[in-house]
Order: structure tokens, then sequence, then C-alpha cells
């Protein structure tokens, strides 16, 4: 498949995602019984996860969608993620970040810095993909539905200058 000037070819099949994001979705059961956790799922790339782990939780649950506005900013890596768009109430609520990909973790690191200056009771990171050869911080991701090498994906609501999110299968580039 061909997204702008990049060839891509079929990497995870829908079939094998979906099997792992019910997995997740019935570790997040199972860990949260008894409460009602408000899921954050970061735009725009976990929307398609975001909408497939949903249908498999069983809790009563919340579910808000925030986005990562990345300007030039002075830190190492020359980008600074500022979270915004949380227009929930996360005082003392057990919060469940839902993401597409964690690749070195800074941009997870950052959003874990500013949730916590809203007094949640707790935070876990749920993602789709890691990376994990190429985290760069130290990061307690408890929930991850696939890990993989450093090549870059689309599809399933990933993209590559916003194109290719509609696809069923994950892509990587060859
Ligand atoms: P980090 O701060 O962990 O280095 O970057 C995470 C973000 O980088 C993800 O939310 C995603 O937007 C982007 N990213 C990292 N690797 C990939 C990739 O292989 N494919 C796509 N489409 N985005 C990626």
């Amino acid at each position: 498949m061909k997204v702008k000037d990049k060839d891509f070819k079929v990497f995870i099949h829908e079939a094998d995602i979906l099997k792992q994001v019910a997995r997740v979705a019935s570790e997040i059961n199972r860990d949260y019984e008894g409460e009602t956790p408000v899921f954050l799922a970061v735009l725009n790339g976990s929307f398609i996860f975001a909408a497939d782990l949903l249908r498999e939780i069983t809790l009563p649950c919340e579910i808000s969608f925030v986005k990562l506005a990345s300007y030039e900013g002075v830190n190492s890596t020359g980008k600074i993620h500022e979270m915004i768009g949380l227009n929930v109430d996360i005082t003392n609520r057990p919060v469940i970040i839902v993401e597409d990909i964690v690749d070195t973790g800074l941009t997870m690191a950052h959003m874990l810095e500013t949730l916590k200056k809203h007094n949640p009771k707790s935070v876990d990171i749920c993602t789709l993909l890691l990376k994990p050869d190429k985290l760069k911080v130290d990061l307690d991701i408890r929930y991850r539905c696939l890990e993989i090498p450093n090549d870059f994906i689309l599809g399933y609501g990933l993209d590559y200058d916003q194109l290719g999110r509609n696809t069923r299968d994950i892509y990587v580039i060859e």
C-alpha cells in the first residue's frame, strides 16, 4: 500500500490486534473491580483503539478525550507536548490514559506530570503499541497490547502525515 511517497505492508492483522485489546481490557476489568475509572484517550491516534477497548470494559466507567498540542520548546527533543482539552474533574478519581503508541516515552512522562497536578487517585498508562528499544525515560506502563520493533507504523488510527488512519490492520514501512 502506498501512502504519499512511502510503501507500507501489513504488519499486524486486525484479528490479532483485537485479541490483544480484549486481553488488556480483561486485565483492567480485573484490576479496577469496584472502581469507576476515567479513561482519558489521547487524540487523534487512539480513537479506534479507545472505541474497541471501551466496548470490552465491563466496569462502570467514563471516557474523555484530550489532545497534545506540540510546539517547539527548549527541552532535549526540541518539542514539548502540552495537554489540552481536559474537561472532566479527575480529582480523587482513578485515571487510565489511552494512548496509541509509546516511543521515547517523553510524551507520556510529560502528560503524567500534568495530570498529577489535578490530584487524581491514581494514573495508569494503557498503550496499544510500545517500542521498548526506544524508551528513553523510566516509565511504568501497566497495560500494553503489543510490543513492536523501531520501524514506523500506521493504520488502526495511526497516521503518516494525517493519512492512513482508516485501515483495519496495522502497516509497517517497507
Ligand atoms: P514519544 O513521546 O513516546 O516519543 O512519542 C509518542 C508519539 O509519537 C505517539 O503518540 C505518536 O504520535 C508518535 N509516533 C511514534 N512512533 C510512531 C510510529 O511508528 N507511527 C506513528 N504513526 N506515530 C508514531
